[in-house]
Parts: C-alpha cells; structure tokens; sequence
C-alpha cells in the first residue's frame, strides 16, 4: 500500500486542486496536512481578520474531507521541520503541493531537495509568473501589456472535478481550537453575517455574482450597490480557483454582458499582476518599487490621526464609512480603498507601510501580493501607479459615486447629524503640502 502526503496551503479547496489530484493519482492513500507556521522567518504571519477566516476555512475543509473518506492532519511549527516528521511518519512515496510566490517559496525549494518525489503545481495563479515575460524577456511593469499578452495565449485549463472518494490516512494532529485563531475581542462579531469561509461559500459567491453582479459590473466603483463579486477572501484562501472563476465567467457571458466580462476578469488580471509583483520583489510590504520614493519625507505619524482614520472618524465622511466598513465587515469597497489609502498617505502624510500593515491585519482578503501592491500603486511608488501628485478628493469622490449617501448612512450612524464630527484636517492645506513634499523628494519646485 504506497501513501502520498498533499500539503494544503493557500488552497483550500477539493475542487480544482491539481496537487490533491496528483496526490491521488499516485498512491492507494493520501495524507492531507495543512502547517500552521508563525515561526518561519519568509512567512508573513497571519493578521487577525486573516486568522479568524482560517479558523473557519479549514474547520469546513475538515467536514468536506471527512464526508468522502479522509481526514486533515492539522500541525503548527516551521514547515522546514513539520513536513519532514510527517512525510516519514505516514510513509509518504510522495509529496505534493500547489505553489505560492512569496519569500516562502524558499522553504517549498529547499523541501523540494530533500522530500522524496516532492512534485509543485499550478493551482492558484493562471499563469507562473516566470512564464509571463516582455519580448526582451524581463518582467512586465505596466499592466495592459501583461494582460494583453496573457489574453493572446492560450485559454486557461478547464477546472478538475473534485474527488468524490479519498482513502485517508491517520495521523496525530492538533485540535483545531487549540491554534487560538478567533480573537478574543467581540471585534469580528459581524464577521459571519457577511461571510460563510469554505468552499460551499466560495461557490455560492460566484453564482450569486453571477446572477446578479455581472449584469452590473459596469457600476463597480459605486459603492452603495452590490455589482462586485465578493470573492476576494476565497481567492486569497484558494478555495475557488481562478480557473473556476474564468471559466464560470465565460459560460454565461452573452453579448449583453461581454464587456462587463471582460473588465471583471481584468480585475482577476490584477491579482496575477499583484503575484508578478510579488514573485520579483518579495519584500514589497517593507521596500518602495520605485527607489526615489526612499527619500519620501514622511511625516512622523500624528498619534490622533493615526487612531481617527482607524476608527473612522476623521470627520471625511467617504474615508469613514469605508474604515467602518472594515472594522465591522474585514472588507471595504475597492473605490473607498483608493481613498481611504490616498487620504492617509496624502493629506495625513503618513507613510503607506503604515496602512499598509493596518489593512493586513483587519481586511479578511488580506494578501501578500495585492496589499502591498495596492498600497504602492495608490502611493506612486509601485509598478504602473497612480503618479503621487493626482491627490484623490475624498469629497468629490463621494459625490460621484455615492451621490444618495447610501453607503456612508449604511456605515455612520451618526451621518448628517450634529454629531458627526469636522474633518481633522484641512484637504486643500493637506493637499498643497503633499504636493510640496513630493517636489521636495524630486528636487523640484511643487505642482498646483
Ligand atoms: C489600498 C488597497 C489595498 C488592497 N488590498 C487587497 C488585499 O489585501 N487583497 C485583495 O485581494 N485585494 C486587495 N485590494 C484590491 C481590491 O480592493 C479587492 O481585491 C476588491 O475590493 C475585492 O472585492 P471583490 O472580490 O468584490 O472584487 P471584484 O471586483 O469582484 O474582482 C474580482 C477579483 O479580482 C481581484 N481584484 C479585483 N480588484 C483588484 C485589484 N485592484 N488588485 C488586485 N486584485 C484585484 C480580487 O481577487 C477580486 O476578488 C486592495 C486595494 C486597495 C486600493
């Protein structure tokens, strides 16, 4: 009797999932490990919202395993040691894992050395992010080309069929519980009425979407209605793929719905954009893209203001709402996102990694890649960025796309009333000094 061990990762799923199906393939049993590891320094340990969707991700994955026959065996340590000791105690012939991109790649090639027939697939991006290059070879910087020439090759695979019986394989395992993934405060108390983590919830999303999103993708910057997908966290926790999500896509998009297709599934771009960023700079969450953006004089955060955004507070009652959103949500709508980030790096002079750290542990898609990127795309320091000198208005922006007050009334209580405090800082003063700071960076005289 041969065994294979499949080492789950950001792919928690049984559809779709080419190292489950290899692991099959292969061997009479299969082991399923899943490692919590805190302790591997290449490893970006898991911020809170990420934490509780975890919790909740492989508690479904344990029922879903279970139900055809197999069992998840649950460990906690640096994976460089964890794997090995499980490898050998169930026997395993051969190991199997679906990629990832980031600094932690490095353990998964070193394992690869040492592990017997360790095998890596494709599972969570369409494309390997060394496979997509510009004619000279190098990586793209700018995202249209990228896309483009991704759209000019082949069509992404078709999704495997998720297995419908595993012979499993005992092993001892950690009680779930006893990882302490759900904080302790009543912080995440909401989270549930927004989400159900797992595979069966990932699925519902999409046909959910489907049905009603698509039509209205073209209204996607508004953030008062329900046109986006919402399936940002179970992509993150790969249980939906993005080949589920494409292909899902293509079979009902009809003439009526083929341009609002093609732009959702440009957005599916920017996460493999947000990968290629990350594969070639893995400390894009600590280091500026665009190296001038080193000598940035950021402000020494204002303690106040720093809380005042965080909380929601500010007084700009877009960047409010969207901050509340999170808080209670553990998402916010791309658009307010944009803003939110603008007015703390721009008016509050306040450097992105600061954000950018709060977001990673409050957003529930929370993201190696994505984050980071984002946030440097909305600081002008990253690949194909907003230039830092186009300051958004959060006020305007208000106006343009929640005209009726609809997502700020949803999210401040105390909207349009006396009690709604002033904004803490003036937009037109915050502005001109953003602007005389990046001339300063530039050694020139402040664009109006
Ligand atoms: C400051 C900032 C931080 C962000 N942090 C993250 C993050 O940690 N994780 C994350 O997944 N997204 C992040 N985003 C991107 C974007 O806001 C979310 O992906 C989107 O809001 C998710 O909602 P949705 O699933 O309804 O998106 P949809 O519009 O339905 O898009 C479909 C999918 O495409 C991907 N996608 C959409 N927009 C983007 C984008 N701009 N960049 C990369 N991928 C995108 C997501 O996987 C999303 O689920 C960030 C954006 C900003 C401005």
């Amino acid at each position: 009797m041969t065994t294979s061990l499949v080492w789950l990762r950001e792919d928690l799923r049984l559809a779709d999932n080419p190292a489950l199906v290899a692991a099959i393939t292969a061997a009479d049993s299969v082991a399923v490990l899943y490692v919590l590891d805190d302790e591997s320094p290449e490893v970006r340990p898991l911020g809170g919202a990420s934490r509780w969707w975890l919790h909740h991700s492989l508690r479904r994955i344990q029922r879903d395993l279970n139900a055809i026959g197999g069992t998840l065996i649950l460990r906690r340590g640096p994976a460089r040691q964890v794997v090995p000791e499980v490898v050998a105690e169930v026997g395993a012939t051969n190991v199997e894992w679906n990629r990832r991109y980031g600094a932690a790649r490095e353990i998964d090639a070193e394992l690869k050395k040492s592990l017997p027939n360790a095998r890596s697939h494709t599972g969570s991006l369409l494309h390997d992010p060394w496979s997509v290059v510009t004619g000279a070879g190098t990586p793209f910087k700018v995202f249209t080309p990228f896309w483009k020439s991704i759209l000019a090759g082949p069509e992404p695979r078709l999704p495997l069929a998720a297995p419908t019986a595993i012979r499993g394989v005992d092993a001892t395992s950690d009680l779930l519980d006893s990882w302490d993934l759900l904080p302790d405060l009543p912080w995440a108390r909401e989270f549930p009425d927004h989400w159900q983590p797992g595979e069966a919830g990932a699925m519902a999303r999409l046909e959910r979407f489907l049905a009603n999103g698509l039509a209205q993708y073209h209204r996607r910057d508004e953030p008062g209605i329900e046109s986006t997908s919402g399936l940002s966290p179970h992509l993150r926790f790969g249980e939906i793929s993005p080949y589920q999500v494409w292909h899902a896509v293509e079979s009902v998009a009809t003439p009526e719905t083929r341009a609002n297709a093609n732009r959702f599934l440009s957005e599916v771009g920017w996460r493999e954009f947000s990968y290629h960023q990350l594969f070639h700079n893995t400390d894009m969450h600590r280091r500026n893209l665009r190296a001038e953006f080193d000598d940035f004089p950021w402000e020494k955060p204002n303690p106040d203001h720093l809380a005042a955004w965080r909380e929601g507070t500010t007084g700009v009652s877009l960047v409010d709402a969207g901050m509340r959103e999170l808080w209670r949500s553990g998402t916010m709508h791309n658009r307010v996102r944009m803003v939110a980030a603008s007015f703390l790096i721009k008016n509050l002079g306040i450097d992105w990694r600061v954000g950018e750290a709060w977001f990673w542990d409050t957003l529930v898609d929370a993201d190696e890649a994505s984050n980071p990127a984002s946030w440097q795309w909305v600081a002008g320091s990253g690949y194909d960025a907003a230039p830092y000198f186009r300051v958004f208005n959060p006020d305007l922006q208000a106006a343009k796309f929640d005209p009726d007050s609809v997502y700020r009334a949803r999210w401040i209580d105390e909207f349009n009333t006396p009690l709604y405090p002033e904004p803490i800082v003036s937009l037109s003063d915050t502005r001109a000094r953003a602007l005389a700071d990046y001339a300063a960076m530039r050694g020139e005289r402040p664009q109006s």
